[in-house]
């Protein structure tokens, strides 16, 4: 786990009613644009690195992925693949999950926040193909921590590009909706 904390502080998906006095946490809307893109070019910096970690004896397609959570910290996960190939973990399933093993929701949960803020973006690199969105499984994965997290790409200059993930999964299954059922 490594911090990937601004001057300017932790940017958050905009909530109605959820203001903080903490400094730290601002709007997404109030970081320059600038900033993200730096910000997130060291998140592909992080999920290259993990990248390099990948076991894939089968496939050979190395992919490394970074979550940066909510206060500002960055976790990494790198594909496992498996012989009996169904269980394979994706790279970005392996970081969502290293965050949480590392504390990450439950900081979340005692600043206030619901699982569903956790997430800020994770970036994913594959060593071998550029601007390469995640497939759905983990879209669907990752949902459940925040639709509003940006998912970011590197282009073939190693620039960021990057896309909200409730654009890249249109009718997310989330725990509203579980939730709704209950009563
Ligand atoms: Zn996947």
């Amino acid at each position: 786990m490594c911090e990937l904390h601004e001057p300017e502080g932790i940017s958050l998906p905009a909530r109605s009613g959820l203001c903080s006095k903490n400094p730290h946490l601002q709007a997404r809307e109030t970081m320059p644009r600038q900033t993200k893109r730096d910000r997130y070019a060291r998140l592909l910096d992080a999920a290259r690195e993990a990248a390099g970690n990948a076991y894939c004896p089968y496939s050979g397609y190395s992919v490394g992925a970074a979550v940066l959570t909510l206060d500002g910290h960055v976790y990494t996960g790198c594909n496992v693949e498996n012989a009996t190939y169904t269980l394979t973990v994706h790279a970005e399933v392996a970081a969502a999950t290293a965050a949480i093993a590392g504390g990450a929701l439950k900081r979340c949960l005692a600043a206030g926040r619901n699982q569903g803020q956790l997430i800020q973006a994770v970036a994913c690199v594959c060593l071998k193909t550029f601007e390469t969105w995640h497939c759905a499984l983990c879209r669907q994965f990752l949902c459940e921590f925040g639709v509003e997290m940006d998912i970011v790409v590197p282009r073939e200059d190693g620039t960021a590009l990057w896309k909200p993930l409730k654009q890249l999964l249109k009718h997310p299954f989330v725990p509203a909706i579980v939730q709704g059922c209950q009563h």
